[in-house]
């Protein structure tokens, strides 16, 4: 993409009415909400979706045209200064997409533009060195000797490229020397990071009998002949890659002989980089779908709009989706099908690609930036109309998009957390939905409580698949059942005289299961943090009383034991004893995943014992290692945290023990208890998947926590009602929403400054609006109040559109944003 750039300097001229104009998100280093005016340069035509290279300040920046106008209110505009492509790049859905986006959650409009451009597009300002045919004046200094000998050697640089090789070089350095004539500094844009691959390929060009008596007479000449050789191998292969003709031992001069002899040609031809190249699939026809699986997919189909499938684990909900994207295929539109990252195995992929083999593509974090940016032009172009991918791919630029799907909806993944916008997949794509008149499907067997209040209200459509199916092991299906859970009293277990880890329950299962060659699931909370108080006799755990969340130890001062609810900052000293039944067992808790591998190790001797948490997971490749460990036997007993809780479809797997299942109950958070009832319906629905009967045992201090009864019982409803009770009498979602703003500076005192700055002008706006909320509580130390040397501050607002108010307040660099959190952590 060479540019045809304008002169920078063109004078802002004074628009002509009528005359056109553009609007263009600019890809600045200073986040903008808005876009910026210019005019079209005349001859030319713009279009919204028009990638661009516009005058900015004394650069030229990258923008895409997001409207066209003939009117503004500026005094005076500056043309657009290069079209970088002649074809949109993007379609109208997806620029409405990505300003409702930067409204929405308060992000700067560039970076949503980019989630829908392909990946490395974005081309990021550059200073650029170069050298003069003849330096004016001699360089005296020795770097600046360096300099001019780097340039001299290796022509046009980037600074960036320069300082790597010659060390620290300043921008007024280069200016002086620009001044003497030695050297010139301009602005341009780095080459995007996302390109095309081209692959050299050699074709046969003569007929071949010509080629054949070509051969034929090297090989009377020489009988080794390297050229005759070639000839040969494209007789049999006509059109092949370079380093395939290389490796028969030809070099270049060799080639340049039989092309001039017409026997071949060299070219480029652009490969595709594709995810999927290692998968062969084996084409399969759609299921028969049970009864409830006909009236969910009908259900669906029958709904322009949002449908919640409410089924438990292995309830045939992927069947239900797979009908419906094949109808969706087969009426000429796309689909997308958005699962969580870490459920995007191999195993999930083989279902969708062996329904759909050809029209698939996948979408994820593991694929190189040359995979991603070739899959998104392969699905723009209509070659792919299936994307299967997490969080991200529901920017996939699917023509005639016609079905989008989340699976396991609730998964709090779908919130992006970093970079900006920080964005929750399932907004953007009820947004999408209803640009492009896609339908929506919402599958989970824990819904979010916000989307299931939803469904509730009758505003999105609900379906339930009430029965667990059971593949059977010769084929077909049965009826599944769900795993038997206990709840064991940890209470209990202590007055009993059982300190260990281990329940005696537990343990009997856990020995019964190694007797039998079964396997077992110790699920330890990774987010257990010896921060949180619990009384192990009553189960008492301090909670703040106006905002109803854990109050946690103060880090700050671990002098003074203080608890600190970190919503709204109020504190108060530890008492010593539970001050509830004045028990003296009042202590901080949480155990890792490591001392229960110690545990497990030490109780049972003979058994294969095996960790999996975050330390483990981040290899790459160790998912699949661990299931084909499982699946091979190899391990008896596996100790890890909630990453195990998705996915494992194991046939010997009986056991399943929670270690500690009320730790995440005491989260400063108002999830806590939706997020801990989530997890342990995912968690036990490990055990008992096949013909053998699953096994739980979910160990606590607070046996009658809702959460806790309700997984153990599998009763969604009940535990529904009482979270949505709760909600409402607190003021949390659905009934309000929630801004988190976090600050950090080195400076604690600056840090507190400046939330406090920003929390008093955002209560003056509202007051001066007249407005009784948002609430706006803070500043209080973060969750985790000091990262990195940086002191964090947050405020949180509660109300019904509290980022409404965020318009009018001048938020710095180091604030953070936060609309809808997905953790107040
Ligand atoms: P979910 O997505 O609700 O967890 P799945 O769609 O994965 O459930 O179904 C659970 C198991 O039952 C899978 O192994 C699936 O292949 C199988 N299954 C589901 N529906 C059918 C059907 N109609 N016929 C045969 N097997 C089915
Ligand atoms: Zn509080």
């Amino acid at each position: 993409m060479t540019l045809p750039l304008l002169d920078t300097n063109d004078p802002a001229e004074v628009p002509r009415p009528g005359a056109a104009l553009v609007e263009v998100a600019v890809n600045t280093q200073q986040p903008a909400r808005t876009p910026f005016t210019y005019s079209v340069p005349d001859g030319h035509s713009l279009e919204p979706g028009h990638a661009v290279f516009v005058p900015f300040g004394p650069r030229i920046l990258q923008g895409i045209v997001v409207a066209t106008t003939d009117s503004t209110t500026l005094q005076a505009v500056r043309p657009v200064a290069a079209i970088a492509d002649p074809d949109p790049v993007l379609d109208a859905a997806h620029i409405a997409l990505a300003r409702w986006l930067a409204e929405e959650y308060f992000a700067p409009l560039w970076d949503c533009i980019a989630c829908c451009l392909p990946s490395g597009y974005g081309q990021k300002p550059v200073t650029m060195v170069s050298p003069v045919d003849v330096p004016a004046l001699l360089p005296i200094y020795p770097k600046d000797q360096r300099i001019l000998q780097y340039i001299a050697g290796h022509g046009r640089v980037s600074l960036e490229e320069m300082r790597e090789h010659v060390g620290p070089v300043s921008l007024t350095l280069l200016e002086r020397m620009q001044r003497d004539g030695q050297l010139t500094v301009a602005q341009g844009l780095a080459r995007p990071s996302g390109r095309p691959r081209f692959e050299r390929r050699v074709g046969l060009s003569a007929e071949p009998d010509a080629a054949r008596a070509h051969a034929a007479a090297l090989l009377g000449r020489n009988p080794k002949s390297v050229e005759a050789r070639v000839l040969q191998h494209l007789l049999l292969h006509p059109d092949v890659t370079l380093t395939e003709v290389r490796e028969l031992g030809a070099n270049p001069p060799h080639l340049a002989r039989l092309e001039a002899a017409g026997m071949l040609r060299q070219f480029e031809q652009r490969v595709e980089r594709d995810p999927l190249a290692d998968y062969r699939f084996v084409q399969k026809p759609p299921a028969q779908l049970s009864d409830d699986q006909q009236a969910a997919a009908d259900a669906c189909w029958a709904n322009p709009g949002t449908t919640l499938i409410h089924g438990v684990t292995g309830s045939g909900k992927t069947e239900v989706y797979l009908e419906v994207v094949r109808r969706t295929l087969e009426e000429g539109r796309g689909a997308i099908v958005l699962v969580p990252e870490i459920a995007l195995t191999p195993q999930a992929i083989r279902r969708y690609g062996e329904r759909f083999g050809g029209t698939l593509t996948v979408l994820h974090s593991q694929l190189s930036q040359g995979e991603l940016f070739d899959q998104w032009f392969r699905i723009q172009r209509g070659d792919a109309r299936l994307v299967v991918g997490s969080r991200s791919a529901v920017f996939a630029p699917v023509k005639d998009l016609g079905l989008v799907v989340l699976d396991e909806e609730h998964e709090w993944s779908y919130k992006q957390v970093d970079p900006q916008p920080r964005y929750h997949a399932r907004e953007a794509a009820e947004r999408l939905c209803a640009l492009t008149g896609a339908r929506l499907i919402l599958g989970s067997a824990t819904p979010d409580i916000v989307t299931y209040h939803r469904s509730e209200l009758g505003s999105i459509q609900r379906v339930e698949l009430g029965q667990r199916l059971a593949p059977l092991a010769g084929g077909g299906i049965g009826e599944g059942r769900l795993p038997n859970v206990e709840i064991v009293d940890m209470r209990e277990e202590l007055r009993g005289g059982n300190r260990s880890v281990f329940s005696r329950p537990l343990r009997r299962a856990i020995h019964a299961a190694l007797g039998a060659g079964e396997q077992t699931i110790l699920f330890v909370n990774r987010r257990g943090s010896a921060r949180f108080l619990l009384c192990r006799d009553c189960g008492y755990l301090p909670l703040c009383p106006s905002c109803a969340v854990a109050m946690s130890l103060d880090v700050q001062s671990p002098l003074h034991q203080m608890l600190t609810c970190h919503h709204c900052g109020r504190s108060r000293r530890l008492e010593e004893r539970c001050p509830k039944c004045d028990g003296p067992r009042y202590r901080p808790f949480g155990v890792g995943t490591q001392r229960i591998e110690q545990e497990a190790k030490a109780y049972f001797q003979h058994a294969r014992v095996a960790r999996w948490d975050s330390d483990v997971s981040r290899q790459k490749g160790s998912h699949e290692r661990m299931v084909q460990a499982l699946e091979a036997h190899e391990i008896d007993i596996l100790v890890g945290t909630q990453m195990l809780a998705k996915g494992l479809d194991l046939p010997e797997m009986t056991v399943v023990g929670v270690v500690d299942a009320d730790v995440g109950l005491s989260l400063p958070d108002y999830h806590a208890q939706e997020r801990t009832f989530q997890l342990l319906s995912q968690v036990a629905g490990r055990a008992g998947r096949r013909e053998k009967p699953g096994w739980v045992y979910i160990q606590t201090y607070e046996p009658e926590a809702a959460p806790i009864v309700a997984a153990a019982t599998h009763q969604f409803r009940p535990f529904y009602e009482e979270e949505i009770a709760h909600r409402r009498r607190a003021g949390y979602p659905p009934f309000n929403r929630l801004v988190r703003l976090t600050y950090r500076h080195g400076k604690q005192e600056h840090a507190l400054e400046e939330a406090s700055r920003v929390a008093t002008e955002l209560r003056l706006a509202r007051d001066t609006a007249g407005r009784a909320e948002p609430d706006i509580l803070g500043p209080t130390p973060a969750y985790i109040p000091r990262i990195r040397g940086e002191y964090r501050y947050q405020l949180l607002m509660r109300g019904r559109a509290p980022s409404r108010l965020l318009d009018g307040i001048r938020l710095g660099e180091n604030w953070h944003v936060d609309v809808d959190p997905a953790s107040l952590i």
